[in-house]
């Protein structure tokens, strides 16, 4: 089982998407959700507690995660001395990677760093200087011997060429990364769709720009015999490739991957923070291999590609925080994506034939963090 640990709700960024869409949405009606907003800032549970937790299940995954979790660094480090999962991980903004000790980072299995593509769009969505301190601590923690799987995690809404951001991603002067993943800023908050411009952006921009990016990823397969790790990509060409007939969450939230929040509280996805209908156990008393799953309902169960697309977000489908004609425009992404892949499979499967790649280049830890469908 993986499992977020929420370390803090605290964070040191005010992104546009994030931090801003919170106080646009304060005041939004969360109706028919007991929600508790008092939950302690920090984790506040005995370490103890999470160490026995973990010790029940010989596969567990923990991913430090937040708020920005290195703003604990030091509980980082007492956790990391204590509990003995199968692998540590973490999502953060990168920001204070420079703090945790060398010891502490090279045992990561993986980090995901928040950073959306160059420096302008990063900045401008991330506050100005994000991007240069980042890329900084990502050349020293590799300098300092960190050799896990380096993940670009990026944010994407109406100012990214997904197409250019991407390839800028993999190829530049700064930092080349070897794996990137993307998520939309779509569907989360309460009153952001009217005042957007989502649906012309996906259908002339993003959707486009996907396609674009896919014939880019099976060329540089052709031309260099690489398969880029561009996750949602990978995610959908390895179902393709294994004959896999249907997925559930490609995330994992609500049935193999969970989050504990700060009270120690165990929960479908750190989204899901303080939905009290949502509390599956506390971390004191739950046994993490029989935990309660909890799966997307409508309008996914009726859609006809729910198998390929696995349901997109749990959080989403549980909240519905956009309307039906607002999410459709989303599904209409995940369709393109799934359709970009599904044409490239035949030149895949060639390639794979005549030796130029290989299947296994397509494998990955699933449930890492990367929900595969953006
Ligand atoms: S495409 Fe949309 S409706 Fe269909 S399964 Fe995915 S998120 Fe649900
Ligand atoms: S895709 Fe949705 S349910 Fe899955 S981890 Fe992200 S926010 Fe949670």
């Amino acid at each position: 089982m993986f499992f977020h640990v929420v370390m803090t709700t605290e964070c040191n960024l005010q992104c546009r998407y994030c931090f801003g869409e919170t106080l646009d949405d304060f005041d939004e009606d969360f109706s028919g959700f007991e929600v508790d907003y008092a939950l302690p800032r920090k984790a506040n549970y005995d370490w103890k507690q999470l160490a026995d937790f973990c010790s029940r299940d010989p596969d567990c995954v923990l991913t430090f995660y937040g708020g920005e979790p290195l703003l604990c660094t030091d509980e980082i480090s007492q956790i990391m001395d204590m509990v003995k999962p199968k692998h540590f991980m973490i999502q953060t903004n990168g920001l204070l990677l420079n703090r945790l000790k060398p010891e502490y980072v090279n045992r990561f299995h993986t980090i995901l760093v928040s950073i959306d593509g160059e420096e302008a769009l990063t900045d401008h969505y991330r506050g100005r200087g994000t991007f240069k301190k980042v890329i900084d601590n990502l050349k020293l923690i590799t300098k300092n011997g960190f050799r896990g799987e380096l993940i670009a995690r990026m944010t994407v809404m109406e100012q990214t060429d997904i197409n250019k951001q991407v390839t800028w991603l993999l190829d530049n002067n700064d930092f080349k990364f070897s794996s990137v993943h993307w998520q939309l800023n779509a569907g989360f908050w309460g009153n952001d769709y009217a005042r957007r411009d989502f649906k012309r952006w996906s259908k002339e921009n993003y959707i486009p720009g996907l396609e674009k990016l896919a014939r880019f990823w099976v060329d540089q397969m052709e031309e260099k015999g690489v398969v880029h790790r561009l996750y949602p990509f990978l995610g959908i060409a390895n179902s393709l490739l294994s004959g896999e007939a249907s997925s559930l969450l490609r995330c994992g939230g609500g049935w193999i991957n969970y989050a504990i929040q700060t009270d120690g509280y165990v929960i479908p996805c750190p989204t899901m923070w303080g939905m009290k209908d949502y509390y599956l156990g506390h971390i004191r008393d739950t046994d993490p291999l029989n935990l309660r799953k909890v799966f997307v309902g409508a309008p996914c169960t009726d859609c006809d590609i729910l198998g390929s697309c696995g349901g997109r977000c749990l959080y989403a489908n549980i909240t519905q925080r956009w309307s039906k004609e607002a999410y459709a425009q989303v599904c209409k992404t995940v369709r393109g994506l799934v359709t970009t892949i599904e044409e490239h499979l035949p030149r895949i499967q060639q390639l794979i034939q005549n030796g130029t790649i290989d299947k296994r280049d397509f494998n990955f830890m699933k449930y890492n963090g990367c929900e595969i469908v953006p």
